[in-house]
């Protein structure tokens, strides 16, 4: 089973993904934790990507494509996988429905999780990632028991650059521009769910992630 995790920057795609990844055996693939890895990594692919990310725009589709094909070739991907931050265009998605094609699997769900973007930008701003393994805390909601400090592997926390006040506008400028023509796109192919989530409709990332789960298990 292949679900699309669609839903702006901040809005909890992140902790959704992890969860239902975990809870239906799934790989969990971000693309934005495997650009990353890249940066830090300083290979010829996190190089191309710097630039771009710094600045809160989308890295280039032919970069993007390739990086997520190779990574559907990993055994871990054998049960499905929910794709986190991939697609963002619609040409990435026409190639994900290509890639899976060839594998004879498709797009069994693209979940948008709609959360009002006020409380996004909040949200951001409170975010800290961890150095070692990328776990997200929230210092109000879900701080760490230890300040500064991963509560899983024990590395340090940081703002991420692009979760900085100025790039985070632009990428969720740049969420606006795209979002649109990819959920036309699934409500079309009829995988489309959305659910609304936030403090102002008292659903978190947990409550999604269970409803989706319940969704899955009841096809
Ligand atoms: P994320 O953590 O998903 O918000 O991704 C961080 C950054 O990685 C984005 O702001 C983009 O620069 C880049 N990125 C991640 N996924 C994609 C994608 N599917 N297409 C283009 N750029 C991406």
């Amino acid at each position: 089973m292949f679900i699309v995790l669609l839903g702006a920057p901040g809005s909890g795609k992140g902790t959704v993904g992890e969860i239902i990844a975990k809870d239906l055996k799934l790989a969990h693939i971000s693309t934005g934790d495997l650009f990353r890895e890249n940066l830090k990594n300083k290979t010829e692919l996190g190089k191309k990507a710097q630039e771009y990310m710094d600045n809160g725009e989308l890295v280039p589709d032919e970069i993007t494509i390739g990086m997520l094909s190779d990574r559907l070739k990993s055994d871990d991907v054998i049960n499905g996988a929910v794709l986190d931050g991939f697609p963002r265009t619609k040409a990435q998605a026409i190639s994900l429905d290509e890639m899976l094609n060839k594998i004879d699997a498709k797009v069994d769900m693209a979940l948008n999780i709609d959360v009002p973007f006020d409380e996004i930008v909040e949200r951001i701003a409170n975010r800290r990632s961890c150095m070692g393994c990328n776990e997200i805390y929230n210092i109000v909601f879900n701080p760490p028991k230890i300040e500064g400090i991963c509560d899983k592997c024990g590395a340090q926390l940081y703002q991420r650059e692009d979760q900085k006040p100025e790039v985070v506008q632009n990428r969720l400028e740049v969420y606006s521009r795209t979002a649109e023509e990819l959920i036309e796109y699934y409500k079309k192919a009829n995988t489309l769910i959305t659910k609304k989530a936030g403090d102002k409709v008292g659903k978190t990332s947990y409550d999604v992630a269970r409803e989706v789960e319940e969704l899955v298990n009841n096809k």
